[in-house]
């Protein structure tokens, strides 16, 4: 393999086709159904999927065989089902997902979700990191290959438009395709997170999450505070107190044991070599107001609480006016929106059956609680390295980053991995992603790194080209 010339060829597709195609991609608000319940007649997904297949398809014309279709099932998302023939009879499995995140506010002047702006090396936009780039990544890839001739396994590329949902459609759709997309041996997902921009980053784990909505009603209606307060409970102040059965309130910590698991040794030996590697970038990276502190100053144990302890996030609430709107009333109802992540071996469902009865169990006064799982995917830890991943591993790292290689864990959670290490334990994994420090995927002005765009599509074609020269053949 030319690996100088692997380069030029990925560096020159972004540059001429990928970066103007995301810019496009950037601009259709193709929000994931739970943020966008009118997705259908919006036709925003349809748009995002026309665009990515259109190219797509005129890629495909490089691999006699080659096929592309949108398949959709009944009343579910779309997805994007590519299959790229190879030598051999075993299989690859490339993923990623078009569905992106709601707006979020907070963007900068300048910027804004569905506005794509290039400055330097970033090009600014919702879902262009998460995970706009996995299909034409993917299919850069392959097309390096190709340009080489350069002998690579069956490729299927699947693109799915519900990941930001929770991937609720796609066991549906593993379902329906499992004879299309046989027995993989290696499954590459370009959704996660790296370190740094410097070097390769593995990821070993993620998360699972569930999650729902929390609501607590005392009232039929809502009445003056100064006549019922002291006499009717507060919703708010019931529902604070129903948290703190799941949480510390003074450390954050989740409670419960039942919602741990032990950490393997080999994660925590990797966590502290990735504290090494990032010193104080692991919080520095978040955008702390001045003065304000993580929550220890224990590098390591940051790292554990990010990516293999239960931790809780409030992230919407209800029953309560804006500020503006917001008179001397004793509400009816407070609801909030729990999203809480798990460690990556713990079953996502029964968690979620745990959390839904510690809340709703005994409510404080008589008051009506419902706890509504909408979330309750299950995390993933990757099994032992194969040889031959590990060295091609190394070698791609060295060849386009010029740094070694670097495993760690994620905190965040893509529901198809743990689907994936189900049912198929024989497979290696190679997941890895250009969410680093800064892009803030799901917040405000999210961005791409095309360089490490790139880097990460050269990578994935050597790992697959060495899939096949080194694994799968030998
Ligand atoms: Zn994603």
């Amino acid at each position: 393999m030319d690996t100088t010339r692997l380069s030029r060829f990925v560096s020159g597709l972004w540059d001429d086709e990928i970066v103007p195609q995301l810019v496009e991609y950037i601009r259709i608000p193709n929000k994931s159904p739970m943020f966008d319940k009118d997705w259908v007649a919006h036709g925003y997904m349809d748009q995002a999927v026309e665009l990515m297949s259109t190219w797509a398809n005129g890629k495909l014309a490089a691999f006699p065989g080659a096929t592309l279709e949108v398949v959709r099932l009944e009343g579910r998302t779309p997805l994007i089902y590519i299959e790229v023939p190879g030598e051999g009879d075993d299989t690859v499995v490339l993923y990623g997902h078009l569905d992106k995140q709601p707006e979020m506010t907070g963007w900068a002047d300048d910027l804004g979700p569905w506005k794509p702006v290039i400055k330097g090396d970033k090009l600014y936009g919702r879902g262009g990191a998460d995970d706009g780039y996995a299909i034409f990544g993917s299919l850069a890839a392959l097309l390096a290959l190709r340009e080489q001739g350069i002998a690579h396994s069956r490729c299927v590329i699947l693109i799915e438009a519900c990941e930001e949902s929770g991937s609720y459609d796609l066991p549906y759709y593993v379902d329906h395709l499992a004879e299309r997309i046989g027995n993989p041996s290696l499954v590459v997902c370009l959704d996660s997170g790296c370190g740094n921009y410097d070097q390769l980053w593995l990821t070993t784990s993620l998360r699972g999450m569930t999650g729902g909505e929390l609501t607590v009603q005392v009232l039929e209606e809502g009445v003056h505070s100064g006549d019922a307060s002291g006499v009717v409970p507060s919703s708010f102040r019931i529902l604070r107190e129903l948290l703190s059965r799941l949480e510390d309130p003074a450390t954050g910590k989740i409670l419960p044991q039942e919602l741990y698991v032990d950490i393997p040794a080999e994660r925590i030996a990797q966590a502290k070599a990735s504290t090494e590697v990032l010193g104080t970038a692991i919080y520095d990276k978040f955008p702390f107001v001045e003065g304000m502190r993580p929550v220890t100053d224990d590098l390591v144990e940051l790292v554990l609480n990010r990516t293999w302890r239960p931790q809780l996030a409030v992230t919407g609430a209800g029953g309560m006016p804006a500020l503006e709107s917001a008179g001397n009333v004793l509400r009816p109802q407070t609801a909030v929106k729990l999203s809480l992540r798990v460690p990556p071996t713990l079953n996502g469902s029964r968690a979620g059956e745990f959390v839904k009865q510690l809340l709703e169990k005994d409510p404080p006064y008589g008051a009506k609680v419902s706890f509504k799982v909408e979330k309750d995917g299950s995390g993933w830890n990757a099994p032992q390295l194969s040889p031959w991943l590990a060295e091609a591993v190394k070698e791609a790292s060295e060849h386009y980053f010029g740094a070694p290689a670097a495993y760690m864990g994620e905190g965040g959670s893509i529901p198809f991995m743990g689907m994936l290490g189900e049912k198929f334990p024989q497979a290696q994994f190679l997941i890895t992603g250009v969410l680093g420090p800064h892009s803030n995927a799901h917040g405000p002005n999210e961005f791409l790194h095309i360089p490490t765009g790139k880097k990460v599509s050269m990578v994935v074609a050597e790992v697959v080209a060495k899939h096949y020269a080194l694994g799968a053949k030998g």
